[in-house]
């Protein structure tokens, strides 16, 4: 298949600011000679320990930070250079979801707050109209449109937020930990919303500590200390045993236990819908 990446990243680099004293060279980096490509279309889970650098890479996705080496092409546009002219154009094509809803919902009522994004960029009314209703209707929040996003759970915060980002009608969308602050029913439905959105054919980037969410994505990046320490299928990640630092998923614990029991799992069954299925087909 011909590669198609939505999202290139060419020798990425980058540095907070540390104060004046330090010259740049010694500044630490958080992010470190990072380059690989997104297809379009794909979903890419990105893992890694606290302070990896994930959050920072991340952010290359959209322009809210522009490489200090190397650079970020998105959609074949220089981040460096829309973002000085016209940093919207990236931020429709993709939008990013961040682990605190509270940080990202700006209106006292849910529906004005999907709409906030397609006002800003002008979209006609009409259109803004049957955007909000679709997008609220694919997060399961239809019925709570008119209510106040402060009288909502954590998770149907999370989902207004993400409502309000496919409002925009991004390509690609971004999630930075959206499940951290929420209880195992949120964490289900947030789920089901990213494989919603990946089935439409939507670029799917999701940063998690949850090795089950990763695995059902189609390639796992590793990061570590600000570089990419491996990057592979989640049947390749999972099965290899120098990345001893992953907790492995629990579908891929007991088809190890069920191989050691005499029962011949394959080795690409990382995720409990994937086991069942297989193990179904035994009967
Ligand atoms: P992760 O998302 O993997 O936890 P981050 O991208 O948040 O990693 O952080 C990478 C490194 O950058 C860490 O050393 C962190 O302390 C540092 N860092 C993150 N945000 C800032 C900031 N706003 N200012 C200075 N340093 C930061």
């Amino acid at each position: 298949m011909a590669s198609d990446p939505i999202i290139q990243l060419k020798n990425v680099s980058f540095a907070y600011e540390q104060g004046e004293e330090v010259a740049p060279e010694a500044a630490v980096k958080a992010v470190d000679g990072v380059s690989f490509d997104v297809e379009r279309g794909s979903f890419v889970a990105i893992v890694g320990s606290n302070g990896s650098g994930k959050s920072t890479l991340a952010k290359h996705f959209n322009a809210l930070l522009i490489p200090t080496e190397g650079e970020v092409l998105v959609d074949g546009m220089n981040t460096a250079e829309v973002a000085e002219t016209a940093p919207w154009e990236i931020r429709q094509k993709v939008g990013m979801v961040f682990q605190n809803p509270d940080n990202q919902l700006v209106s006292s009522i849910v529906e004005d707050d999907v709409a906030f994004g397609p006002e800003n960029i002008g979209i006609e009314p009409a259109e803004i109209r049957r955007r909000v209703d679709e997008s609220l209707k694919l997060v399961g929040m239809y019925e709570h449109r008119k209510k106040g996003p402060h009288l909502l759970s954590g998770g149907q915060k999370q989902r207004i937020a993400i409502a309000g980002v496919i409002a925009m009608d991004p390509e690609c969308v971004v999630f930075d930990e959206p499940t951290a602050m929420l209880d195992p029913k949120g964490r289900k439905e947030i789920m089901s919303i990213i494989r919603t959105l990946h089935s439409q054919g939507r670029t799917v980037i999701l940063i998690t500590h949850f090795m089950e969410e990763a695995a059902e994505a189609d390639r796992i990046i590793i990061m570590h200390n600000g570089k990419v320490e491996a990057d592979a299928t989640p049947a390749e990640i999972f099965s290899r045993k120098d990345l001893g630092v992953l907790e492995q998923p629990f579908a891929v614990r007991l088809a190890k236990r069920l191989r050691e029991s005499g029962i011949e799992v394959p080795a690409d069954i990382v995720t409990d819908v994937q086991l069942a299925e297989y193990l179904c087909k035994l009967k």
